[in-house]
């Protein structure tokens, strides 16, 4: 079902209109003008490409350098999803430069995050030998 609105230039508005609804999201009388002004503000007219659920940036504590690795892949796969909607050139090199510059710090961010995980299994190695030597009586 496409939207029902008329704009002023006299031709259907053509979007997409909400599920059982006869106008989309910007037109529609259920939407509060609240809502879709945050909308406007998280980014714009259309979300298309933006695949469901991935809008947002899921908040996960960072505890680990693996965590930051996630989230730098997640911030790099959202950019990546805007580049077509971005409206002009230079947005779109803006988000390819920051993907670059987010890539750069993911590289080092799983580097880093392998090197914890190497040292927490010896680590781990470690108190297991001490267990073991504490629990062999000295003979
Ligand atoms: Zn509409």
């Amino acid at each position: 079902m496409k939207c029902e609105f008329i704009k002023r230039n006299h031709e259907r508005c053509g979007n997409h209109a909400i599920q059982g609804k006869k106008f989309c999201f910007w037109h529609s009388p259920d939407v509060s003008e609240e809502m879709k002004k945050t909308a406007r503000r998280q980014g714009g007219k259309s979300n298309k490409h933006t695949p469901k659920n991935d809008k947002f940036i899921p908040i996960k504590k960072i505890e680990s350098l693996s965590d930051v690795a996630n989230l730098l892949s997640d911030l790099i796969y959202i950019l990546n999803c805007e580049i077509p909607n971005a409206d002009s050139i230079s947005t779109k090199i803006k988000l390819t430069n920051s993907i670059g510059y987010l890539t750069n710090y993911l590289i080092s961010a799983l580097e880093k995050s392998e090197m914890e995980q190497k040292m927490e299994a010896l680590e781990q190695l470690l108190q297991e030998d001490l267990y073991l030597r504490r629990s062999v009586p000295l003979s």
